[in-house]
């Protein structure tokens, strides 16, 4: 297979390839600095990297895949017994940190390596590495139950980079503003290996900010790319801020994904700045399925249309195709590509109930198609389903039509057994003032106004935050009465 990174084993250039805080690595000091972790890792099975939002972690794991090893990113915020169970479960041969990181014990006997982003190794090559070889083994995110290793091949990383750069018209010109995590596909994938793909750069914020976002985007960067909570910041800071305002609108192209954007803060952004921040929809054992194309129409509660290369279908229960893109019938979404991951790791049983017998995959995501073909995604067929009286109810449009409420901060709906109804709609509402918060009446009659009677809120449950994981997404599981 030809090489992930074209730019860095082909005569890389001056050009700069990553920015983190105020120290920057050329390209052809990138190559050099992945040189040498290559040589050190080189023949080994996986290497775990420990990830920090850091110079180091960037280079360590490109040092990685360019000697055609697969890289485990470790979520430093991991817990002592998630971070065990990762180890066990993956075995590495070693884990890169950055010089004085402190390792926390479960990590304390395993051989160490610290990057040194000035040192200079052979130029690395990955042309003999095959496209189905493991590349990354990503733990999903523990959403909805513990974590498993998702093997990566190094096929799925070029075959959905190359997609997005056709849907984002994405060239090396594009300068990526960054301030996620990079233990996830999301931060590391698209934020990180998709900008080196490219050869264009990463400037990395270190801790996100809108001052941050600010600077960078009104400095020449291109492009952001964010999970929902991030976008919802953004729209609470555009009111008192015009240098924002200005450098959004300035932006080649605003990303969002890992988990639905509010259409609330899509609309705020788009009113303070004239730019509609563009959807799209993966998952670790996926990388990227859709996504609003650049040149296509960006509109709020959607992820847009299939990437070049993936196939997708809406299953119902019964396993019949959902043939008609009528905005309205709900189905699974399944997807079938060469962005798909191969297995879990260790995990025959888990893997083989993940796909069908004619090799889809099943994301376990609940959506509808609008008739040009947008999916609209409903939520997660385990978590965000309900069922009651008769109908099946997604948490999403409760949720959107709740945050529309001048009261509420954050919303998020769920379902609880119900003698009557099969399930009750409750929402959990985290009030802009929690001395006076709406009242469940008022939230429920709001509701209603905007979807339909059977949609309302049957509970309402006020809290001073809502349970969420170290990408800002709710979880919902932690959503229980007691
Ligand atoms: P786990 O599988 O461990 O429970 P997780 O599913 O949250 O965790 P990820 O692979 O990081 O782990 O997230 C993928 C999921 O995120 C998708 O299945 C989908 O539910 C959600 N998601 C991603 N992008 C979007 C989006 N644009 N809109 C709505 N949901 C999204
Ligand atoms: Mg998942």
């Amino acid at each position: 297979m030809s090489s992930l990174f074209p730019s860095l084993t082909h005569d890389p250039g001056d050009q700069v390839a990553l920015r983190f805080g105020d120290r920057s690595l050329s390209y052809a000091r990138l190559a050099a600095a992945a040189g040498a972790v290559g040589e050190r890792v080189r023949g080994r099975p996986r290497v775990a990297v420990w990830a920090t939002p850091s110079l180091e972690t960037a280079v360590g794991v490109v040092g990685v895949l360019l000697a055609g090893v697969a890289a485990v990113p470790l979520n430093p915020k991991s817990g002592a017994a998630e971070l065990a169970h990762i180890l066990r479960d993956s075995a590495p041969a070693l884990v890169l940190a950055a010089p004085g990181d402190e390792l926390p014990e479960p990590l304390r006997d395993l051989p160490r390596l610290d990057v040194d982003v000035d040192a200079a190794g052979p130029r690395p090559d990955d042309g003999d590495a095959g496209d189905g070889d493991p590349a990354l083994v990503v733990y999903t995110s523990g959403t909805t139950g513990p974590p498993k290793g998702a093997v990566i091949p190094r096929r799925a990383i070029a075959a959905t980079l190359d997609a997005l750069a056709d849907a984002w018209q994405w060239t090396g010109a594009d300068v990526l503003v960054h301030g996620l995590p990079l233990f996830h596909v999301h931060g590391l994938v698209l934020g990180v290996l998709g900008p080196l793909r490219r050869g264009g750069s990463v400037r990395h914020l270190g801790r996100f900010t809108a001052e941050g976002v600010a600077r960078e985007l009104g400095g020449g960067a291109t492009m952001l790319f964010g999970v929902p909570t991030m976008y919802h910041r953004l729209a609470e800071a555009l009111p008192g801020d015009p240098e924002l305002a200005k450098a959004l609108a300035g932006a080649r192209l605003l990303v969002s994904g890992s988990a639905a954007l509010p259409v609330h803060d899509h609309e705020r952004i788009a009113a303070a700045t004239g730019r509609r921040v563009i959807e799209r929809y993966g998952m670790t054992e996926t990388l990227m399925n859709t996504s609003v194309r650049a040149d296509g129409e960006p509109r709020a509660g959607t992820v847009g249309v299939p990437l070049p290369g993936v196939e997708l279908r809406l299953v119902e229960e019964d396993g019949s195709l959902v043939a008609a893109y009528d905005g309205e019938t709900v189905g699974e979404i399944q997807v079938r590509g060469p962005n798909l991951f191969t297995e879990y790791l260790n995990r025959p049983d888990a893997t083989a109930a993940a796909f069908t017998a004619d090799g889809w995959f099943r994301t376990g995501d609940m959506a509808v198609r609008e008739p040009d073909g947008y999916v609209r995604i409903v939520g997660r067929k385990a978590t965000d389903l309900i069922k009651s009286g008769g109908f099946k109810i997604g948490a999403g449009e409760i949720e959107n039509a709740l945050l529309e409420h001048l009261g509420v901060r954050e919303a998020a709906v769920t379902g609880e057994p119900d003698a009557d109804l099969g399930e009750r709609i409750v929402a959990w509402i985290v009030p802009v003032d929690p001395q006076a918060p709406p009242g469940a009446e008022e939230l429920a009659d709001h509701v209603a106004a905007r979807l339909a009677p059977h949609k309302r809120p049957r509970t309402v449950r006020y809290l001073d935050a809502l349970p969420r994981n170290d990408m800002g997404k709710i979880m919902k599981r932690a959503l229980t009465h007691g």
